[in-house]
C-alpha cells in the first residue's frame, strides 16, 4: 500500500476579508461548518488532526491551509492571532508549514511580512479569470496589472505559488477560458487548481440561473476545454493539482446544476488519451479496420476511458472493427504499432 506523506489540516475562513462578494461563490455552503477559523474552533481542528495520533504514524509532511476566504485581507491583528496559534504546532514539530488563499488585491510588502514571520510558505491567489468582462460580470473585477504586482511580490519574497482558475463563469467561452490558461502560465506558478463553475444555492449566480440568465457549461464540453487547459499546463511542467470542488457533502446537497463529476479528473484524462489515439491514427494514410496501440500499463484505464468511451468513439469515428490496447510495463508513451 502506498503511504501517504502529506497532510493538509483545513482550516475554513468562509468570506473573511472578502473584497466583494463573487456571483458564484457561498463558501459557507461548499465547506461546510468544519474547521472555521475562529479561534476556538481553530485549536479543536487542529487537535482532532495532529493530536490524537502518535507522530510516528503521521504522514511526515503536515501542513495547515487556510481556505475559503481571502486571508491576507482579513485585519493584521486577525491574521496574526490565527497564525500565532498555528506557532505551538510548529514549534513541537506537528505542522511542518502553513499555506493560505487571498485575492491578488491583498498583496503587498507589509503584508507578506508577517505571513513569512509566522512560517507562512504557500500562497494561492484567486484569478479565476483574466477576461475584464468576465471578472465583472462574475463581481470581482481585478486588473491584470494587480495580479502580475501581486505574484512578483510572492515571488521575490521568496514563497511558493499556485494559481486558481474557474471555468465556465458568466460570459466565460472556450477562448476566453484558454486565454486566461496562457495568462496564468505566462506567470510561472508552482502549480494550479482549475475549478469549473457550478450553480450553488444562496448565489447570486443560482438567482441568475433561475432566471435564464445564465447557462452553466455542459460536463462534456468541460472536460473538452479543461483538457486542453491541463495539456498546456503539463507542456510547462506546472502541475493541476486539482480538478473541480472537493465532493463536501454540505457543497453536493447546495449543488443545483453545472458540470460536477466526482472523477472529474479521470475524465479529463480519458478525453487527453482519446485526442493522443485520435492523433496517431489521423496520421496513418490509410485505415483497415483494426488499430493496434502499445500503452504504459498504468494509463491504459485513461486510453480505454470511463465506460469504454474512448474505445467505442474510435471505433465510430473510423469505422473500425477492433482497437487493441496492449499494456507494457517498459513503454512511456502511446505508440501505435499497427
Ligand atoms: S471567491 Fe473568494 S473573494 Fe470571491 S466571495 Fe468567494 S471567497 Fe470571497
Amino acid at each position: 500500500m502506498k503511504t501517504k506523506t502529506h497532510m493538509i489540516v483545513p482550516v475554513f475562513i468562509p468570506h473573511l476579508g472578502c473584497p466583494y462578494r463573487c456571483v458564484f461563490c457561498n463558501q459557507t455552503d461548499i465547506t461546510g461548518n468544519q474547521g472555521r477559523a475562529d479561534e476556538k474552533k481553530l485549536d479543536a481542528t487542529l487537535t482532532t488532526y495532529l493530536g490524537e495520533t502518535p507522530p510516528d504514524q503521521l504522514p511526515p509532511n503536515r501542513e495547515v491551509a487556510f481556505y475559503g476566504g481571502s486571508f491576507t485581507g482579513l485585519p493584521a491583528k486577525r491574521q496574526e492571532n490565527l497564525l500565532k496559534q498555528v506557532q505551538p504546532w510548529v514549534q513541537k514539530g506537528l505542522v511542518s508549514a502553513i499555506r493560505l488563499s487571498t485575492h491578488p488585491l491583498y498583496i503587498d510588502e507589509g503584508r507578506l511580512v508577517l505571513l513569512k514571520q509566522y512560517g507562512v510558505r504557500t500562497i494561492e491567489l484567486g484569478i479565476q479569470s483574466t477576461d475584464p468582462e468576465v471578472l465583472e460580470l462574475s463581481g470581482r473585477p481585478c486588473p491584470w496589472e494587480t495580479v502580475k504586482s501581486a505574484v512578483k511580490l510572492i515571488r521575490k519574497n521568496g514563497f511558493r505559488l499556485g494559481l486558481q482558475l474557474m471555468s465556465g463563469l458568466p460570459g466565460d467561452t472556450e477562448e476566453t477560458f484558454l486565454e486566461s490558461v496562457d495568462d496564468v502560465i505566462s506567470l510561472k506558478p508552482d502549480f494550479a487548481r482549475l475549478y469549473p463553475t457550478l450553480v450553488i444555492r444562496h448565489t447570486e449566480l443560482f438567482q441568475l440561473y433561475q432566471e435564464g440568465e445564465f447557462t452553466p457549461w455542459s460536463l462534456d464540453f468541460t472536460v473538452d476545454v479543461l483538457s486542453d487547459a491541463i495539456q498546456k499546463f503539463s507542456a510547462e511542467q506546472i502541475p493541476v493539482i486539482r480538478l473541480g470542488l472537493h465532493p463536501d457533502p454540505s457543497m453536493l446537497e447546495n449543488l443545483v446544476a453545472g458540470p460536477y463529476h466526482p472523477s472529474l479528473r479521470y475524465l479529463v484524462d480519458c478525453r487527453i488519451g482519446l485526442n493522443e489515439m485520435v492523433d496517431r491514427i489521423r496520421q496513418i494514410k490509410k485505415v483497415n479496420g483494426t488499430v493496434k496501440f502499445k500503452v504504459p500499463s498504468k494509463r491504459i484505464s485513461v486510453y480505454i476511458g470511463h465506460k469504454r468511451k474512448n474505445i467505442e468513439t474510435l471505433k465510430k469515428m473510423f469505422r473500425l472493427e477492433n482497437v487493441i490496447l496492449q499494456p507494457e510495463r517498459n513503454c512511456d508513451r502511446l505508440r501505435l504499432i499497427a
